[in-house]
């Protein structure tokens, strides 16, 4: 099904994980992609990739141009970039917050503003920003991490009621604990990775992890012309563990 043909899209953090999922699975329905992110050397073509930093707002303007010029034009941004923190509000100084929010939210906010003028030339102009189960379910340790998601659902609704009636779809998906090389250095890092993952697979109603294609298939679906009455929501794709 070629659902996207013709429409051209651009995935931060598209490298790995989710991002990468998203932006092969684009690609594979007819999309024109581009990538951005911090190491884009392992993207490889038909992708087109742009090294930015989205914690870095020059980066950002200047990449997003740079994808946009190649693509010719912007249909669909997937607001995908992030990263992890683990603890509680006494486990974090000001310092780590400040580092993980910038990232988290003002990462996307940076690369919503520098694509909005694009896609308001578009007529099937989506956004899709990946969020977390973490910004509903009050998981333990996660107080921080939490609190950026919680903010990437807020900006999403704020975003989905400014945007509406420039015709630009603004929605999110909220996975929980999906099978990425991001869980996989946090298991690395675990004293029991085998009973980590086995707690992590517990914690979601099917017993098993999300994988990455399953979290791009929501996004996929979100940013296609498909969707096309729907803004303003947060896709659950977590295993059956908390829905929205
Ligand atoms: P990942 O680490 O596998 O991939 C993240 C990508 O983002 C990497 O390619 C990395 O280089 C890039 N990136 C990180 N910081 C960046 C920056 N400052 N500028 C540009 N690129 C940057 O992680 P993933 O598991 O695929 O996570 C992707 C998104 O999904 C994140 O927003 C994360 O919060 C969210 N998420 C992940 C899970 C999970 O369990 N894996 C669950 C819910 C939500």
């Amino acid at each position: 099904m070629n659902d996207f043909e013709g429409l051209k899209a651009l995935v931060t953090g598209g490298a790995s994980g989710i991002g990468r999922a998203t932006a092969e699975l684009l690609a594979a329905r007819g999309a024109r992609v581009a990538v951005l992110d911090l190491d884009p050397s392992a993207v490889a073509e038909p992708l087109l990739a742009h090294r930015a930093d989205v914690g870095d707002d020059a980066s950002v303007r200047q990449a997003v141009a740079a994808a946009v010029a190649d693509l010719g034009g912007l249909d669909v941004l997937v607001n995908n970039a992030g990263i992890g923190a683990q603890g509680t509000v006494e486990d974090n100084d000001d310092a780590e917050w400040h580092r993980v929010l910038d990232v988290n939210v003002l990462g996307m906010v940076r690369t919503a503003r520098a694509a909005l003028p694009y896609l308001r030339e578009s007529a099937h102009a989506a956004v899709v920003q990946t969020c977390s189960i973490a910004a509903t379910a009050g998981l333990p340790r996660r107080a921080l991490y939490s609190a950026t998601k919680g903010a990437v659902l807020a900006l999403t609704l704020a975003m989905a009621a400014d945007h509406l009636h420039e015709g630009i779809r603004v929605n999110c998906v909220n996975p929980g604990t999906a099978d990425t090389p991001w869980i996989g250095r946090l298991l690395d890092a675990a004293d029991d990775p085998a009973a980590e993952r086995a707690a992590l697979e517990a914690r979601q109603p099917s017993g098993r992890l999300v994988t990455a294609a399953e979290v791009a298939g929501a996004i996929a679906y979100l940013a296609s012309p498909l969707s096309g009455a729907t803004t303003g929501t947060a896709l659950a794709v977590d295993g059956g563990m908390q829905g929205l």
